[in-house]
C-alpha cells in the first residue's frame, strides 16, 4: 500500500516507473456528525477505505483532502466550508498536480455524500480543457451482491448521515474516536418539513429534514457490523481500480474528445492554448 505522503520523493519515482500510474483521492469534508462521531469522520473513513483497497489492488493515495462541499454545515461548531467556487477550483487543481505528477487515472473516492454535486460537477469541468489523465467516480456499492450484503447487516431504514452504517464503519476504523455514550437514545427521522412541496430540491432541503446533522439511527452500531460493511466497500473498490487499470478506451476516446473540440477551436483568453 502506498501512501502519498509516506513515500520518499524516489520512492515515489520509482512507483511511477513500474507503472503504478493510478491515484486514488479520498473525497471527504469536516463537518458535525451527530452527537458521537468525530467531524473527520468522513475524510477518516474515507482515506482508511482507500489504504486498505490499494493493499488489494496497488494504487497510491493521495493524503486525506478534506475541503469538501458542506455549506449545510455552517451552523455547527468545527465545520470547514471554504467558499462554492475555492471549493471547486481547489478540487481541480489538486487533480492536475496528480496528474502533473504522473499519474493517467485518478479515482475520486467519495466519503461524503454532500460532496456528490461538486465531483460530477468537477469530472465534466475537466473537459474545458485537455487534461493528461483521466477521472474516475465509483458508486460506493457496485454491484447487486454488494448491495444485498450491506442491507443483510443493517437494522435501521434511514442511512443518511453519522447513522448505523457509518457509525460501524467509524467504530470498526477508529473506535477510539467514537461516543456511543454521547447517542444515547437519540435517532434522527426526517422531519418532513418539505413534504408539502412538490419532489425537487431548494437550498434548505437539508436543514428542513436534518437540522442537527444526524440522519439515522446509530443506536444499534457495532464494530463487527462495520467491519462487513468495510470489507464490501474495500472490495468494490478495489476490483473498480483493477477494472479501470486494464481499460483503455476512458483514455483513447477522452483524447479523442480533446482532439475533435481542438479542432472546433477550444482556447480563448480564459483557457489559453497550452504551450507545445
Ligand atoms: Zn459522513
Amino acid at each position: 500500500m502506498m501512501q502519498w505522503e509516506n513515500l520518499t520523493a524516489a520512492e515515489f519515482q520509482e512507483s511511477l516507473r513500474k507503472g503504478n500510474r493510478v491515484c486514488l483521492l479520498p473525497a471527504g469534508c469536516v463537518e458535525k456528525h451527530g452527537p458521537h462521531l468525530p467531524l473527520g469522520t468522513d475524510y477518516l473513513n474515507g482515506h482508511k477505505i482507500c489504504c486498505l483497497a490499494a493493499e488489494k489492488e496497488p494504487a497510491v493515495v493521495f493524503p486525506p483532502f478534506y475541503f469538501g462541499q458542506i455549506q449545510e454545515g455552517r451552523p455547527f461548531p468545527g465545520t470547514i466550508a471554504l467558499s462554492p467556487t475555492l471549493t471547486l477550483e481547489l478540487l481541480l487543481e489538486v487533480l492536475d498536480e496528480i496528474g502533473r505528477n504522473g499519474f493517467h487515472k485518478i479515482v475520486i473516492y467519495n466519503a461524503h455524500g454532500g460532496n456528490r454535486h461538486l465531483l460530477n460537477y468537477a469530472i465534466q469541468s475537466c473537459l474545458a480543457e485537455r487534461k493528461p489523465y483521466a477521472v474516475y467516480l465509483p458508486e460506493r456499492r457496485y454491484t447487486d451482491e454488494q448491495r444485498e450484503a450491506w442491507k443483510d447487516v443493517l437494522e435501521s431504514d434511514l442511512h443518511a448521515h453519522a447513522c448505523e452504517c457509518e457509525t460501524s464503519i467509524s467504530l470498526a476504523n477508529h473506535p477510539e474516536l467514537v461516543k456511543m455514550d454521547e447517542l444515547g437514545d437519540l435517532k434522527a427521522d426526517a422531519l418532513g418539513r418539505g413534504d408539502h412541496l412538490p419532489p425537487g430540491r431548494t437550498s434548505a432541503s437539508w436543514y428542513l429534514d436534518f437540522p442537527e446533522h444526524y440522519a439515522g439511527d446509530a443506536r444499534s452500531a457495532t464494530a463487527e457490523k462495520g467491519e462487513i460493511l468495510r470489507d464490501v466497500l474495500v472490495d468494490g473498490l478495489a476490483e473498480y481500480v483493477r477494472i479501470i487499470k486494464q481499460d483503455d478506451n476512458v483514455p483513447r476516446l477522452l483524447a479523442e474528445f480533446y482532439n475533435r473540440a481542438e479542432d472546433v477551436g477550444m482556447y480563448n483568453h480564459r483557457t489559453p492554448r497550452p504551450p507545445h
